[in-house]
C-alpha cells in the first residue's frame, strides 16, 4: 500500500492584528487579517484573547448586545470564563475546557461578558473564538447553539506525547462533540515536550496548525515557536506530523471548502452584497431579536 502524502506547509505566519474586542478581550489575530483566510474555506476567522491578567471590576467588561447572521462562532474556553446571553433566551457561562457552538444562522443578537465571580475576583483570561462559514443553504435556517461542557468533549490518549480533544470532526474513529454543516475538524491538542504524534485528515481539506503557546515542528521542517502562530498546509495530501520541543498547546483545524462567494460586513457574512444590506436592515428591524438590559454592575 503506497504511504499517505504529507500535506505540505505552504507558510507559517503570526499575527496580523492585535486589537480590543469590546472591552473585555485583547485579541491577537491569526487570520483573516493576514491575508490568508480564503485558503482555510469553510474557516473564517480566528481570535486569540490573551493570556492576559484581568484586575478586579464591579463592571463585567466585554462585547455589549450585537448581532451575527450567515455563519457560527466557536468560543473555546482556556482560562477564565465568558457568560453569555442572547436574543433566542439561551444563557449560560463557559468555562475552561467547555467550548460554545454557537449557529447564528439566519441571526442572532447576543452579548459576550467576562462571567461575574471572574469579574469580581479577576485572574488569568485565555479564550479563542473561531468564525465557521455555512453553506448558502444553511445560512438562512434558524438559529441553535450547542454548549459543549468539558466533559462531553471526547478526549484521545495520545500515550506520553500527550492528548487531543476532538471538538469537532474524527480522530480516527473517534467522533467529536459538535454537529456541523460541512465536514471540518477541530481538534485541542496537548503535546509534552519531546511528544510526537501524526495525524490523519482527509485529502482536500484546508488544514492549518495554529500554536498558542510552545514550540513545534510541523512534517518536522516547519518549527512555530512562542505563542500565536500559525501553520497553513495544502488541501492535498492527507496526513500532517507534529513534534513538540516544548509542552504546546495547539487547535488543529481542517474542513472541506464550501467554495461558495463571500461577502461579509462586520458580524454578517454572506454570499452578496445585497444579502449583506438585507441583514443590515433586518438587524436593525428588530427581526433577529433583542436582549432585555444588560446589568451595569455586579
Ligand atoms: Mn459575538
Amino acid at each position: 500500500m503506497k504511504m499517505a502524502e504529507l500535506k505540505k506547509v505552504l507558510g507559517v505566519y503570526g499575527p496580523g492584528s492585535r486589537h480590543w474586542v469590546g472591552d473585555g478581550f485583547h485579541v491577537r489575530n491569526l487570520f483573516p487579517s493576514n491575508g490568508i483566510e480564503k485558503q482555510i474555506d469553510p474557516f473564517l476567522m480566528l481570535d486569540y484573547a490573551g493570556p492576559t491578567e484581568v484586575a478586579p471590576s464591579k463592571r463585567p467588561r466585554g462585547v455589549d448586545e450585537h448581532p451575527h447572521r450567515g455563519f457560527e462562532t466557536v468560543t473555546i474556553a482556556y482560562q477564565g470564563a465568558v457568560e453569555h446571553r442572547d436574543s433566542g433566551g439561551h444563557s449560560g457561562v463557559i468555562y475552561p475546557g467547555d467550548v460554545q457552538w454557537m449557529t447564528a444562522a439566519s441571526g442572532v443578537v447576543h452579548e459576550e461578558k467576562h462571567e461575574r465571580e471572574f469579574t469580581k475576583k479577576g485572574g488569568v483570561f485565555e479564550m479563542v473564538q473561531l468564525w465557521v462559514n455555512l453553506p448558502k443553504a444553511h445560512k438562512m435556517s434558524a438559529p441553535s447553539y450547542q454548549a459543549l461542557s468539558k466533559e462531553k468533549i471526547p478526549v484521545v490518549s495520545l500515550g506520553a506525547a500527550g492528548e487531543a480533544r476532538i471538538i469537532a470532526g474524527e480522530w480516527n474513529d473517534v467522533k467529536g462533540a459538535a454537529r456541523t454543516f460541512t465536514q471540518l475538524n477541530v481538534f485541542d491538542v496537548r503535546l509534552n515536550s519531546g511528544g510526537a504524534t501524526e495525524i490523519r485528515i482527509p485529502e482536500g481539506h484546508n488544514t492549518a496548525v495554529v500554536l498558542l503557546k510552545g514550540e513545534v515542528a510541523v512534517n518536522a521542517e516547519h518549527a512555530l515557536r512562542g505563542e500565536a502562530q500559525i501553520a497553513l498546509l495544502s488541501a492535498e495530501g492527507e496526513r500532517v506530523s507534529l513534534d513538540a520541543g516544548r509542552d504546546s498547546v495547539l487547535l488543529v483545524l481542517s474542513g472541506k471548502p464550501i467554495g461558495e462567494p463571500v461577502a461579509s460586513y462586520g458580524p454578517f457574512v454572506m454570499n452578496t452584497r445585497a444579502e449583506l444590506m438585507q441583514a443590515v436592515n433586518d438587524y436593525q428591524a428588530g427581526k433577529m431579536g433583542r436582549l432585555e438590559p444588560a446589568l451595569k454592575e455586579i
